[in-house]
């Protein structure tokens, strides 16, 4: 027998859940993780007294009452809502596009019909777009110039390093336009940050679980599955595979945190985003307002999107068509090794919301068995 019924690679929220629900069921577990703490991208540290999102801003939000009612036990959530705030060249406006983003766009437009007719006006003259073939026909048709070019375009270009007319127009399919000035970025009845960070989520879900930091599971692949019946791989599909059918594409991030003491408040909101080509990172967070932190100081995360190569964090898989077919084919291999599933945003090589990510833990095939 081996020493262990399951081997959880990866203590993100996935590999968590997944560690929680199965030693609750009396399995023997084991988690491991390349990182020195548990959390994944959900990990938060105290500085200052204020919760640092370390790999950028986490809001929790979800539509699904089952997943926000399981999130209860590990924690308590605040009220706090996400309004971002863009700066273009120094010009800031309310997100999502709202009417406080029209009428501080247009002096002219007071009311919900001005503002369609002004938007219709604009996406008319896009109107010789048939099919968009790249993110600015796309961006023009669905909005119009005026926020296609103060809000969208620049803020893409540097999120995907080209220019917009080189980005795929899947990139965007959906622009929601709110005609309420209502700058509630999400649409989800349930929506907090934890009180406390999410770290606290973690150390709860793994309370009872056997964990093994600074630890890279393909440092020693053969070891690990022989360690455990099963195995949850939360890491990327192409490395595990030792990049054998080519490399999937990912983008990076680098987040530069500062810590500014004796500055109580620096921008006022948690969120700003950059949206203008010329400013070189996309987004400041400052950690504090995601939970009101009472600091005679304050921290504060530029955040730079970046090419990801072997050896960067991946943080966004790039789903385009070349990257779906390879990943597929990945899929095919990891078909012959049914001893190993391939799980999480990294594992399934698709972008998921914590709640979804919860969500598709807690539907995982092998624990229904148990
Ligand atoms: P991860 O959190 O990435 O966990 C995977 C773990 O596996 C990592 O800890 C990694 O170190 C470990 N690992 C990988 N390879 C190995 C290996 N070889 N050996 C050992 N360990 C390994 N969701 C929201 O709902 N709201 C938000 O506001 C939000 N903001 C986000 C902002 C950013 C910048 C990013 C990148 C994501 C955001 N998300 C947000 C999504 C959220 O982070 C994910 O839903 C969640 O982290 C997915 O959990 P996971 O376990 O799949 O992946």
């Amino acid at each position: 027998m081996k020493p262990y019924d399951f081997l959880i690679v990866g203590a993100g929220l996935f590999g968590s859940v997944f560690a929680h629900e199965a030693t609750r069921r009396g399995k023997r577990c084991l988690v491991i993780d390349r990182r020195s703490h548990i959390g994944g991208n959900c990990y938060t540290r105290l500085e200052s007294g204020i919760n640092v999102h370390e790999y950028g801003a986490h809001i929790f939000h979800t539509s699904n009452e089952q997943v926000w009612q399981y999130m209860q036990q590990f924690c308590r959530f605040n009220n706090y809502v996400n309004s971002p705030i863009a700066n273009y060249k120094g010009e800031l406006y309310n997100l999502p596009f709202n009417m406080n983003t029209f009428t501080r766009l247009w002096q002219d437009v007071k009311t919900p019909q001005e503002a369609r007719k002004r938007i219709a006006e604009q996406q008319a003259e896009a109107a010789t777009i048939d099919e968009p073939s790249n993110l600015e026909e796309q961006g023009l048709k669905l909005v119009g110039k005026d926020i296609y070019t103060k809000l969208v375009k620049g803020y893409s270009e540097k999120q995907w390093g080209m220019a917009a007319t080189d980005i795929p127009a899947f990139v965007i399919r959906r622009l929601p336009l709110r005609f309420t000035f209502n700058n509630n970025y999400f649409n989800d009845p349930y929506q907090g940050i934890p009180l406390g960070g999410y770290t606290a989520i973690f150390e709860k879900l793994l309370e009872q679980t056997q964990v093994q930091l600074s630890t890279d599971f393909l440092a020693n692949k053969e070891y690990w599955l022989s360690q455990a019946e099963r195995v949850i791989y939360t890491g990327c599909i192409d490395a595990f595979f030792d990049y054998e059918l080519g490399e999937l594409d990912y983008r990076s991030l680098r987040f530069d945190h500062q810590l500014l003491r004796g500055v109580e408040n620096f921008q006022g909101n948690a969120v700003f985003n950059f949206t203008d080509r010329e400013t070189p990172y996309t987004r400041i967070i400052e950690h504090k307002h995601f939970e009101s932190a009472v600091s005679p100081d304050t921290v504060i995360s530029y955040e730079y999107p970046m090419t990801w190569s072997v050896g960067l964090e991946p943080y966004y898989p790039v789903n385009n068509e070349r990257n779906n077919d390879l990943y597929k084919q990945y899929l095919e291999l990891a078909h012959t090794i049914p001893q190993v599933s391939f799980a999480g945003r990294l594992g399934e090589y698709k972008y998921y919301d914590m709640d979804k990510t919860v969500e598709r833990a807690l539907a995982h095939p092998w624990l229904k068995e148990l």
